[in-house]
């Protein structure tokens, strides 16, 4: 006879483990399932190595302003039943030191390797059987006849034998950094279940150009500042100021992860590459009072390599400064506020650091994750379609799914 537990959980990352820590503690039999042989590979190399855990600006009223997804609204209820708080005193019982970083961002100070530690630490406290390396080669579902109870059983046949649950927790997270195990195994037993998924899309990732229209802009290579970034129009338009990478290949930084995971295909951005800055009137005061090159005279006010590369684009702009006209000035100024430049594309999974879309999240329940076409079944973390802001958004809807669910899994 197979092995048989209460609930068979899949994917041993953030959702999973912490999921399990909890349903254990619960006093369920659990069996953790990841196909890895490390546990967790993603908050190991998250944050810089630090982890970015949570994030105290996160407003479970308000999921919108922190989310992305189809219904940002469906995950303020496991927001506001296991909030930044309740984690932060979880990490504090472990004696975990963390600071706060910029924007509520908390970090652990020494490694990442400490939460990892913790979450280890829970499922232990809660008995929990965990199963690495182990693959999951198929699950079938049993109706159980009508006269014991509505609920089935989930026979999952795994490369260490075969093991029966009546509950299955889907935790095996996004397509973002194969190399590291991610999979697409959990869009595929939704599909297996007949549930619906939102177009998977990388977030949180960098954006490229076309080569051509790049070359003037790769000199800038390995340069950060402050901006403002936007994208969409009226209503739609999002707006972050944060710090702006350029690379090789395009651009990249919080600014540019931030946008990408609202940026639509073809269309524009507009960046204001010295958003604390009044050009207009700075420039007008440089011609003034200077007799320095433009590009002299603009590096007081962006960084230097940004104004050599700006001011090398026209003649007009290649002269002192009390030499240039004021239309020139003028144009120089609407430039550098508002760079106007259409992406071609996106680094990909393999620098994205989330996936957006996934299980649509109108088949589940917003208070247990389960989904309501298919009893026992539960989908938990980033493979649902609620993908959050850079700054811990992720990790805390990866706890707070994992909670609302772990609190609600039924007793056998
Ligand atoms: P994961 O943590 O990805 O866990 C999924 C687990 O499922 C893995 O262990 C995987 O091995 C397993 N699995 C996959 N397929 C199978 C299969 N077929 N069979 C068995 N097991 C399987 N978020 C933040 O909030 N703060 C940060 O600082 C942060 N930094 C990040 C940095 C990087 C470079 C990346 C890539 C992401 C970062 N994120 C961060 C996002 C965050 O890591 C994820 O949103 C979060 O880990 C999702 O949790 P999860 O449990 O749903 O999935």
């Amino acid at each position: 006879a197979p092995h048989s537990f209460d609930v068979v959980i899949i994917g041993a990352g953030a959702a999973g483990l912490f999921c399990a820590g909890q349903a254990g503690q619960r006093r369920l039999k659990v069996l953790l399932i990841d196909h890895s042989d490390k546990v967790a590979e993603k908050i190991r190399i998250s944050g810089g190595g630090r982890c970015n855990f949570t994030n105290r600006d996160l407003d479970p009223a308000a999921p919108h302003k922190h989310f992305v997804g189809q219904n940002p609204q469906f995950c303020r209820s496991a927001l506001s039943r296991y909030t930044p708080a309740d984690f932060i005193a979880l990490v504090q019982k472990h004696g975990i030191p963390f600071h706060e970083k910029h924007k509520g961002q908390l970090f652990a100070d020494r490694s990442a390797e400490d939460i990892i530690a913790m979450l280890l630490a829970e499922c232990e406290a809660g008995g929990v059987t965990r199963w690495q390396p182990c693959s999951v080669k198929k699950i079938d579902f049993l109706a159980s006849s009508a006269s014991e109870s509505c609920r089935g059983s989930y026979q999952i046949d795994t490369d260490r034998g075969p093991v029966s649950a009546g509950a299955l927790v889907i935790a095996t997270g996004g397509l973002s950094i194969p190399k590291i195990g991610a999979t697409d195994f959990g869009y595929r037993l939704a599909q297996q279940f007949s549930i619906p998924l939102i177009e998977r899309k990388p977030g949180l990732v960098p954006l490229t150009f076309d080569g051509a229209g790049w070359a003037p802009y790769a000199q800038l290579a390995g340069l950060a500042l402050p901006v403002q970034i936007s994208t969409g129009a009226k209503k739609a338009r999002m707006a972050f100021d944060e710090d702006l990478l350029f690379t090789h290949r395009g651009l990249s930084g919080p600014a540019v992860l931030q946008i990408s995971s609202y940026w639509q295909e073809g269309t524009p951005l507009a960046i204001n590459l010295a958003p604390t800055v009044d050009l207009p009137a700075a420039l007008a005061q440089g011609k003034a009072r200077s007799r320095k090159l433009v590009a002299n005279e603009l590096a007081t006010l962006v960084p230097s390599r940004l104004a050599d590369a700006w001011a090398s684009r026209e003649a007009d702009w290649q002269r002192p400064i009390n030499e240039a006209s004021d239309k020139a000035l003028a144009r120089l100024a609407e430039q550098l506020a508002r760079w106007e430049l259409t992406p071609t594309g996106t680094e990909g999974y393999k620098k994205a650091e989330v996936t957006l879309g996934g299980v649509d999240t109108r088949v589940l329940s917003q208070q247990t994750m389960e989904c309501k076409t298919q009893p026992g079944l539960y989908f938990i973390g980033e493979v649902v379609d609620v993908t959050g802001w850079l700054g811990g958004y992720n990790f805390q809807w990866a706890w707070a799914s994992a909670h609302a669910c772990a609190q609600a899994l039924p007793m056998a």
